[in-house]
């Protein structure tokens, strides 16, 4: 059986690439965006009352992970990526019907735009649903995931020569919190957890319109080489 499921919305992100987005909301604040509904949901009606509400579930798809054949187990990054689990068991992108769930924070509404933060999607993810997050039901205090017990560790980032000036300008430049957006993602060590970075690799990942470049010159410390468009 099969049903058909049609986008309410489009979120425009500052993240442009997968690489260096956060592995779940709420870790990175300052990651911002827009989710920019599409008529008939664009009229105000159907988020009337959505005022009253600090934060947002988004069901989205994974539409750059989408797969015609489901995969049953799968490699979990923050296991190393070696050791595999039921995909059911996991939050991985790679699933069946690609189907993500968000809890973001919604700070401003308008008649056809939601504007979210701490969020962890591509620019471009359709969203299937928007629904309030209820912290009576939502919120399970006793809850126990022995997988994903915590948030991933953070490590120490660092700015080298010119690389925080730069990331100051362009922040300004976009009306956005930048340094703290760079800040944050990057202490969540995007790097694969199986990859031992030596100090003369340079990573890259695209947020809003800049590069931003970085390099691990010791374990646990990144440090920010430049920020450039
Ligand atoms: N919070 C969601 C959930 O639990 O369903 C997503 C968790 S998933 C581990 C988060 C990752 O999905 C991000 O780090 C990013 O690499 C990836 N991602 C986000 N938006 C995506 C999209 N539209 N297509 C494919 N991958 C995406």
């Amino acid at each position: 059986m099969t049903y058909a499921v049609t986008p309410v919305g489009f979120v425009r992100s500052c993240f442009k690439e997968k690489f260096a987005i956060p592995r779940q909301p709420q870790l990175a604040p300052a990651a911002r965006g827009v989710l920019e509904l599409v008529a008939p949901f664009d009229n105000g009606d159907a988020v009337q009352g959505l005022e009253h509400v600090s934060h947002v579930w988004l069901i989205f798809l994974f539409h750059q992970a989408l797969e015609t054949t489901p995969r049953l187990k799968v490699r979990p990054p923050r296991l190393g990526g070696n050791k595999t689990m039921g995909v059911f068991a996991t939050r991985a992108t790679h699933r069946p019907n690609g189907i993500g769930q968000s809890v973001v924070k919604l700070d401003r509404v308008e008649a056809s735009r939601l504007y979210v933060s701490g969020i962890d999607l591509l620019d471009g993810t359709p969203v299937l649903d928007i629904k309030p997050y209820v912290p009576y039901a939502d919120q399970v205090d006793d809850a126990v995931n022995a997988i994903a017990s915590a948030a991933p560790q953070l490590i120490e980032v660092q700015w080298g020569d010119g690389a925080l000036l730069q990331a100051r300008e362009h922040g300004q430049r976009l009306a956005e919190p930048l340094v703290e957006l760079i800040e944050q993602c990057l202490a969540q060590d995007p790097r694969p957890a199986y990859q031992v970075p030596a100090p003369e690799r340079v990573y890259g990942a695209k947020l809003w319109d800049v590069d931003v470049r970085w390099h691990y010159p010791q374990a646990g410390v990144i440090c920010v080489l430049t920020v450039t468009p």
